[in-house]
This record gives C-alpha cells, structure tokens and sequence, in this order.
C-alpha cells in the first residue's frame, strides 16, 4: 500500500526520484534545453551568440565559465530596478543575501520562484526517504529557524536571506504541513527582529508542544548547539514561563509575546515534569530525547564547516540519531540525502539531476588540473574531486560555486557527492597551501590532545594568515568550554603545526620562511560575539557559518577575536 499522509506520497517521491536518478543523463539534456528554452532570449545568453541552441556542445562552446565577481555588474542592474530580462525571463521576485561569512560581506544573488519551487522539491525528496526510516506520526517539528532582516533595493527588490525568501514564500507552509515538519513557533517567533527572544520562544514554544515533535531541526547544526547552550542557562525561567503562564518579561518584543502568550497556559504540571527531568540530567546529556519523547531524530547540515558541532550535538541527541540535509546554497540545491542511517562523517549527496545543470572541473589533489576542462555530471569517477558548475533556473550559466566536493558512487546513474570545503585557500603565506579541510584536521588532532583531559572541549575556531609579522605565520583562535592547563594547551599549538603536511608549509617552516604557528585562546563568549557582528550586518542565524578564516576583509572579526585573547602559545614543533 502507498504510503500517503495529507499531500504527501512517499512512495510515489522516491519513484518519481528514482526514474530521474536512473536516467541522470538524458534528464541532464533536457533539464539544459528546458532552462535555455525559458532563458535564451534574455541579455546575457543572447550576448553569448547561442542563438536559439539549446545542447551541451553548443552551450558549452558559447558561455564562459564565470564566478560571482562576472555577474555582479548584471545582478546590480537588477537590483536597480531594470526589469528588462536580463538573466532570467521570468520575473525576479527578490534578492538573496548569501551568508558572506566566506567573503566577509553578503553576495547579491538573484531569487525567483523556480528556486522556491526546487526547494519544496528537494524537501519532500528528503522527507520522503528519512520517512522510510523513521517513519513520523502527524505532529510538529521543534525547528530553530530564523528569518532575517530585511531591505529594499535601490529598484525597490526585497533583499533578504534566501532561507527568509523561503519561509516567506506560500509554498512553505503547506509543504511543511505535508512533511509533519510544521514548526512549533508562529511566525511572530521565526521573523521575530531580536535573535534572542525569537531563540527563548523557539525553546518555550518547543516545550509547549513538546508530545507533538516528531524532530529537532535548524538548517545548520550550529543552530541547534546555539539553542541548547542557551537552554542550560534559561531553563528555570523556561520553566517558571510554563508554570505561571506568564511570558517573562525578556520578551519585549510586542509581535513576539502576543502571539507566545496567546498560547502560553499555566501548566505547573508540564512545567514540573521538565524541572524534574532536567535536574535528573547529567551534564545535560541527551537532553532532547528526554524532554521530547516522541522526537525520531535530530536533522540539520551537518557536513563540511559544520562537522565541528556534531560532536556537541551528539551529546545533546544522546540516542537520537544525527540526520544530515540536503546539499545546496543561496544560488541553487545539488543533492539530496537520501541515506538518512549514515552518520555526519560519511553522508553523501545524491545530485538532482533534474533541478539544475551540472558540470564538474576535475581537481586531482587541487593542484596540476588547474585547467582541465569541465565534465558532465555522469561522466565524473568514483574517488575523484572536483569543483562544481552550476546552471540553473534562477540565471545562472555555468557558475564556480567555490566548492570541493568526491564522489563516493552512484545512486542508480547520479553520483553521490561528499561535500569536501571551499575551494579558496585559506590559509597560505608564501608557497604553502591548506584549505578549510586541512585546518579541520589539524584542528581534529588537537582536539583529541583536549578530550584526553577531563571535561575540556573545544567550542569553536577560526584562523588567520598574520603577513603582518616577519616571517608571517598561522595564527588559530580557539574558544573553550573550562579553563584548560597550559602544557596541554602547548602540545595543541604543537600538534596542529605538526598536522599541516603540505610540503610547501613543511618546508617554509623548516627554513624559517613560516614563522611559529600560533595559537590564541579566547574568553569564553568570543564566538558569540562574532556571530552577533555577523548578525548586525543581515546574515540570519540560521544560515551563519564562523568563518573558518578571517580574511583581510574581515578586519572587525579579527579585531573581535584579538580584543579577548586571554592565552597565546607558540608551536615549538620545528625548533
Ligand atoms: P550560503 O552562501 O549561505 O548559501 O551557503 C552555501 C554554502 O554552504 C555551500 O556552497 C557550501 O559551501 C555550504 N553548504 C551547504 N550545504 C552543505 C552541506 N550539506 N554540507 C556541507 N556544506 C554545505
């Protein structure tokens, strides 16, 4: 028997997506001719000379490859209010704000319905396979999501987050509502101006409806650290809320506690229940199976930058299984996941070969291959890394995305991708290179150095290229949950310059050509802090990533971080 709840057929999506999966390539052909169909006629494909064609060949032969920088002076025009088609034929709705904690300011990209489309897509794709493996009963999802500020454009465009223009859109309610993914707060909550209140009500609206919660979500697992880190501290008042039906008065906010308190009711028995259970807690480990019985798991980005929170987050989730999401970014979706039993170390991504066009420049170790030329998306090799091109619906033609990805296999004849990093170097001051992975692991060295000691973790990081000091050096900023004790603190600084392997870094410090890695421990708060600056600037909560570099762009971040360091210890490694 088909499985159907309301609007949704499990059955029927994961057919539909195996039809697509199982025919990757012509789906890829005619997902191309349909997108240059719709757009040939706008300004930039017909600067281009493509002249009606719409194959690979063609399309290959006429359009360059471009990154953001190529396409700014057209999506400026836009957001000045030209309404010829310039990128696209069908009418751009608004302008997302991509997250910008790589580049240090937001990017502008251009939003239409056709990505409102694709996500409610790659939504119910994924439901439906976690579904086949944790099926949920009709209920609600505890999900802290958040939209953020918003401003129009000199031509009177919204700009906003790409996840605010989704949660905005008429489509999303009602797929969440398919989905049993409904979020527990009202609207008020999500859209809520004050990061804090709106993470307070998220939490009190949670408990409220806790029977009701099938999961626990945000779109980046950073989210969720975020929301229990406050829970530990807020719970009594949470608590004293539920027990007086009374909102406390931190939620100054009218729009907020109208619409919380309308649904707040003196309830000191659930209100005991979670005190009790809470008190019986140890060091608040698997805090949400405990206060959301009926919850199957815990769902959110969990790969590349954020893999450092999984650690946390599994120790919040006790039983529940971690679930990583989807594959995408403000300018488009790429794969699903739809091996939901796989943890965060090893899910991949099945590529929709149907929400967009995809190319893929082979890297082979990201050195030598700077050059190659791109290939489809089912001619790429099992094992090989590559950069990914996109072109999709919303006015992209043959876009860097900037990220590294492996294939893994294939899901019928679409390879399964495993998010590697961002293609920049980050770190690099002379001949050396190290990417966002390479600090990961150097970073994961260390980390065990710290876990080896009791109670000690380590909550965030970032780094810095100092050019500034002669010879230049690397300088890593580290955040703590405890005080920890010098020697161990000296052996991480140690370990991570030890953990850098690339042979032009090996061999620059071995000369002296790289100065001492250095490693800076800041007061507890720090990252929060760096979160509040992003936030001040329009980058949502939900969609924030700490930069794993801070670039000269970054200069505030930097200043943030330097003004709290309480220790710093120089790698005594190569001496
Ligand atoms: P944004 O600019 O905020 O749209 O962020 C998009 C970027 O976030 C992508 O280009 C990736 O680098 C990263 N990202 C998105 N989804 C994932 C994922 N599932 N795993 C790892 N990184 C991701």
């Amino acid at each position: 028997m088909l499985e159907k709840k309301g609007n949704f057929n499990m059955e029927r999506v994961i057919q539909e997506f195996d039809e697509v999966t199982r025919n990757a390539s012509r789906v890829q052909r005619e997902t191309l001719k349909k997108i240059l169909e719709e757009n040939g006629d706008t300004e930039y494909l017909q600067g281009l000379g493509l002249r009606g064609r719409t194959d690979i060949d063609s399309f290959r032969a006429c359009v360059p490859l471009v990154t953001h920088h190529d396409l700014e002076p057209y999506i400026q025009r836009i957001a000045d209010g030209d309404t010829a088609p310039i990128l696209t034929r069908k009418p751009v709705t608004s302008i997302s704000l991509s997250s910008g904690t790589t580049q240090g300011k937001p990017k502008y990209i251009v939003f239409n319905e056709e990505l409102v489309h694709n996500t409610m897509q790659i939504y119910r794709i994924s439901y439906a396979f976690r579904n086949r493996e944790f099926p949920t009963e009709k209920g609600k999802a505890l999900q802290f999501i958040y939209g953020s500020k918003q401003f129009e454009t000199k031509g009177g465009l919204t700009a906003t987050t790409a996840t605010t223009n989704v949660y905005r859109s008429h489509q999303f309610k009602s797929t969440m509502r398919d989905i049993q993914s409904q979020c527990t707060s009202p609207d008020e909550v999500i859209f809520g101006s004050d990061f804090l209140q709106s993470l307070y009500c998220h939490l009190l609206c949670g408990l409220l409806y806790a029977d009701q919660v099938q999961f626990v979500s945000a779109t980046f697992a950073h989210s969720i650290v975020v929301a229990f880190q406050s829970f530990e501290k807020d719970w009594e008042e949470l608590c004293r809320d539920i027990k007086t039906g009374v909102l406390s008065s931190r939620i100054t906010n009218p729009n907020i506690r109208n619409a919380v308190s309308a649904i707040l009711r003196p309830d000191p028995e659930l209100a005991d229940s979670i005190y009790r259970k809470c008190e019986g807690l140890s060091n608040w480990y698997g805090v949400i199976p405990e206060l959301w019985t009926n919850a199957k798991y815990v769902y959110g980005i969990m790969t590349g930058s954020m893999e450092h929170y999984t650690r946390k987050l599994r120790h919040y989730a006790g039983r529940l299984p971690l679930v990583c999401a989807e594959y995408g970014s403000s300018e488009g979706w790429i794969g699903a996941n739809v091996d939901p039993l796989t943890p965060p170390d090893s899910a991949t991504f099945v590529v929709l070969p149907d929400i967009g066009f995809f190319e893929f420049i082979p890297l082979r170790g990201m050195d030598g291959c700077e050059h190659a030329e791109p290939i489809g998306l089912t001619e790429v090799q099992v094992g090989e890394e590559y950069e990914i091109i996109i072109t999709t619906f919303a006015g992209l033609y043959r876009y860097r995305l900037g990220d590294v990805v492996r294939v893994e296999g294939f899901y019928n004849s679409t390879p399964r991708l495993k998010f590697i990093c961002r293609r920049n170097l980050i770190l690099s001051i002379n001949i050396d290179k190290n990417t966002e992975k390479d600090l990961q692991l150097a970073v994961d060295e260390a980390t065990k150095l710290l876990l080896a000691e009791k109670k000690l973790d380590l909550l965030d990081f970032t780094s810095y290229a100092d050019m500034v000091s002669d010879p230049g050096h690397y300088v890593i900023f580290w955040e703590l949950n405890a005080d920890a004790k010098d020697e161990v603190l000296q052996s991480c600084c140690d370990c991570m310059d030890r953990t850098f392997v690339d042979p032009g870094y090996v061999g620059s410090r071995r000369i002296g050509t790289i100065g001492p890695l250095e490693l800076k421990v800041v007061e507890r708060g720090t990252f929060r802090k760096v979160l509040y600056h992003f936030l001040s600037r329009g980058t949502s909560v939900g969609q924030f990533k700490t930069p794993r570099c801070v670039g000269p762009a970054n200069r505030a971040v930097l200043e943030i971080l330097n003004e709290h360091v309480i220790k710093r210890f120089f790698s005594m490694t190569y001496y």
